[in-house]
């Protein structure tokens, strides 16, 4: 196995146990590795740290695998991981039973590069790193195993395998297409799931609670909810009593799959549900010139701000929509505000909305912090496994 020789001084985030190795804090490789091979990690004074993945065309240069040195990376460890990340979920009450379950939350769970969500008897995964990509089959097997289920798809066709040299992959990597479209129940909803052509693995499990959540604040209610996909919030606020959900989303796919969704639920009153295609920062102008008011708004945008590079950009693009969501709350109105970017901090979130807040002249508390649900976990040594973070604030 090749030596992986940090500079001098750099083991400290090694030993504090962060998965990352940055090219700044790597020196020398001793012997021969190609992407994705396990190397030894050693100290400058030759104090061995653990074994990772090497990436030598990331920034990331090595994702540690184990920060026992002596602990083999091999199938029977992959095995081990995946039965353990899937056992941490299993233990969790509010977490049994769920039929769209993550199971393994990459560097949280010990698998960097590795995300595998469960949707009925299908898996799919998605490797986002060169590690996570050598070692696929060993992946798969353990899914396999430890879930019982016959099928996995792939989607590792994120933006991030450019940064790590690798190309799009995307297929059934083993067992084939069940015959119906997969569905899952959540909270007494059913959504259909796309996991070859929808966000993400085909659905946005991270906001399963805050769906909960406002299944128990929209009773005769007036909700408005923007950037809503596949209408997972739309239906759990009709679930939960709304008088009206106006869903607005500027993908024509997710919306007819939203309309498919509601068409799966026949419980539900669907006279009440109104879907808009269109831009919400246009829409939300559009609404406070007409003089539109709502008792509820729910602001889950996509990631404004991939890395802190952009967070200059997106902070604006965050505050627009929330100085437009206030302005359009009646007194008394609840705002339900996320934002999923890592460039974006829980604090510099906060005092974007209280500037939103301030600049709409209306006075406004939270009343409740939200995060994503327990089966994305943030392992208390890598705090940027934290990405989404939310705030439901009551403004006069
Ligand atoms: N709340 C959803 C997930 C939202 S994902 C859920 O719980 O499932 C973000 C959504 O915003 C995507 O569906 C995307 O199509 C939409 N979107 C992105 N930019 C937009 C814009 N400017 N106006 C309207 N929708 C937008």
């Amino acid at each position: 196995m090749a030596q992986l020789i940090l500079m001098p001084d750099k083991e400290r985030s090694a030993l504090k146990r962060h998965p990352w190795l940055f090219a700044g804090s790597v020196g020398r490789l001793v012997g021969r590795a190609r992407a994705g091979d396990t190397v030894e990690v050693l100290a400058d004074d030759g104090r061995p740290l653990g074994r990772a993945a090497y990436s030598p065309q990331s920034q990331i240069r090595a994702r540690f695998w184990t920060f026992d040195a002596a602990e083999t990376v091999d199938d029977a460890f992959f095995k081990r991981r995946i039965a353990t990340a899937v056992a941490r979920r299993a233990a969790l009450p509010e977490l049994t039973g769920q039929e769209g379950l993550r199971l393994v939350h990459a560097e949280s769970d010990g698998l960097p590069g590795v995300i595998a969500d469960r949707y009925g008897d299908t898996v799919v995964v998605q490797l986002t790193s060169a590690g996570a990509d050598k070692w696929r089959s060993a992946i798969v097997a353990g899914l396999v195993k430890a879930t019982g289920c016959d099928r996995v798809y792939e989607r590792s066709d994120s933006d991030v395998r450019g940064l790590e040299g690798l190309a799009p992959t995307t297929g059934w990597i083993h067992g084939t297409a069940p015959s119906v479209p997969l569905s899952i129940g959540e909270n007494a909803v059913r959504l259909g799931v796309d996991i070859a052509g929808g966000h993400k693995t085909g659905f946005y499990l991270d906001q399963r609670e805050n769906r909960r959540l406002l299944a128990e604040l929209a009773g005769e209610k007036e909700v408005l909810n923007c950037f809503c996909y596949t209408g997972g919030f739309s239906l759990q606020a009709l679930a939960g009593g709304a008088a009206n959900v106006l869903s607005i989303d500027s993908s024509g796919p997710a919306l007819a799959q939203a309309r498919a969704n509601l068409a799966l639920n026949p419980h539900l009153p669907g006279v009440r549900a109104e879907w808009l295609e269109a831009d919400v920062f246009q829409a939300l102008r559009d609404f406070r010139k007409e003089g539109r008011q709502f008792d509820l708004i729910v602001l889950d945008p996509p990631k404004f701000a991939p890395s802190a590079a952009h967070a200059d950009r997106a902070s604006r693009a965050y505050k627009d929509i929330n100085l437009l969501g206030c302005r359009l709350l009646r007194p008394g109105g609840l705002l339900m505000t996320y934002s999923c970017s890592g460039g974006i901090g829980l604090e510099l979130f906060q005092k974007i909305v209280a500037g939103a807040a301030l600049d709409a002249g209306r006075d406004a508390r939270i009343v409740r912090r939200l995060a994503g649900s327990a089966d994305h976990p943030v392992a208390l040594n890598f705090p940027e496994g934290e990405y989404l973070k939310g705030l439901l604030v009551q403004v006069d």
